[in-house]
């Protein structure tokens, strides 16, 4: 392609929203065979909701979540968002004042913990409660099978050490999920999945979109191996993401394609930013340095 060809596909992707960092990533787009997407934010929404609660003490459900509000105030997370909208809507009021929470630590990729009312809190995954030595008890274990088979996230809370409640959430998929999956593989391009999310709500969310190779349970450096993984394998490479936890995969991708609604970190890390944050501008972006770079048109 002459230089002129790749000022206009890139004025062509800026005036549809997209951002193409320079000639290189747009000529890079027309290789790309696979795609490593992202789950959270990237094939869902990413404004994930509380759908179900359930306590495993005789504990009233408001207290229950003025606890686990004042714990997950301080995060930043999507789950801990979604947890503190429930818990305000329990109160009725628009800026309730939660009770303090002290020694604020946010487990990445697992959860929260802060003592409230002299009480220690955690608010995250089996792993985040097996770290702190809390049991769970079978029918703990039972909700979160449930709500993992429905693609739900499953929260475990307890109380200074006492699994006290399991909470549910449904982050769904984006409407054109299924079919950008669908037309990706009509174009001979493989799609993966990764997610710091559990295996169980992983492959069903994967199942539901049309995914077959899923790697959940990854911390950021093991998004970027496995995006590093499949080059050494001979694939070329897209990463669609985000998150901060998606910077080092979107990095090491041939491209990386961060959604515009994402984090600044991703934005930043990424060679083509979807401004629109569609899902559908992952083939648009690639259509249009095929245009570009093919001679076949
Ligand atoms: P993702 O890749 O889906 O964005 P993360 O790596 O951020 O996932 O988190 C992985 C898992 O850790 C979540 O699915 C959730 O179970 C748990 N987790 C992380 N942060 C929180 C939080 N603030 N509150 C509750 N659970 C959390
Ligand atoms: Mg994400």
């Amino acid at each position: 392609a002459t230089p002129t060809a790749v000022m206009v596909g890139t004025g062509v992707g800026a005036s549809q929203g997209i951002l193409i960092k320079g000639g290189q990533a747009l000529e890079n787009a027309h290789k790309v065979n696979c795609i490593v997407f992202d789950k959270t934010g990237t094939l869902t929404i990413g404004k994930p909701v509380v759908v179900n609660t359930k306590l495993l003490t005789n504990m009233v459900l408001r207290e229950f979540y003025e606890l686990v509000a004042a714990a997950e105030v301080n995060s930043e997370h999507p789950l801990a968002k979604a947890t503190v909208e429930y818990a305000k809507k329990l109160r009725d009021e628009e800026n309730p004042i939660w009770p303090e929470a002290r020694d604020f630590v946010s487990i990445a990729g697992h959860g929260v913990k802060a003592t409230v009312r002299n009480k220690e809190i955690l608010v995250g995954n089996k792993t985040l409660l097996a770290d702190h030595n809390v049991a769970l008890p079978i029918d703990a274990e039972e909700i979160l099978a449930e709500a993992e088979a429905m693609a739900q996230t499953g929260i475990i809370v307890s109380i200074n050490r006492e699994a006290v409640g399991v909470l549910a959430v449904s982050d769904p998929l984006k409407p054109a999920a299924q079919e950008v999956i669908s037309i990706l593989k009509s174009m001979k391009i493989r799609s993966i999945m990764v997610t710091g999310d559990n295996w169980g709500t992983a492959n069903s969310i994967a199942k539901e979109v049309g995914i077959e190779t899923v790697i959940a349970e990854a911390k950021p450096e093991q998004k970027a191996e496995k995006v590093k993984e499949l080059q050494a394998s001979g694939y070329r490479v897209a990463m669609v993401g985000d998150g901060i936890n998606d910077s080092p995969a979107l990095v090491a991708a041939d491209v990386g394609m961060a959604i515009g609604a994402g984090t600044d970190i991703a934005i930043e890390a990424a060679d083509i930013v979807l401004m629109k944050s569609n899902l559908e501008d992952v083939i648009t972006a690639i259509d249009l340095s095929r245009k570009t770079f093919s001679r076949i048109r």
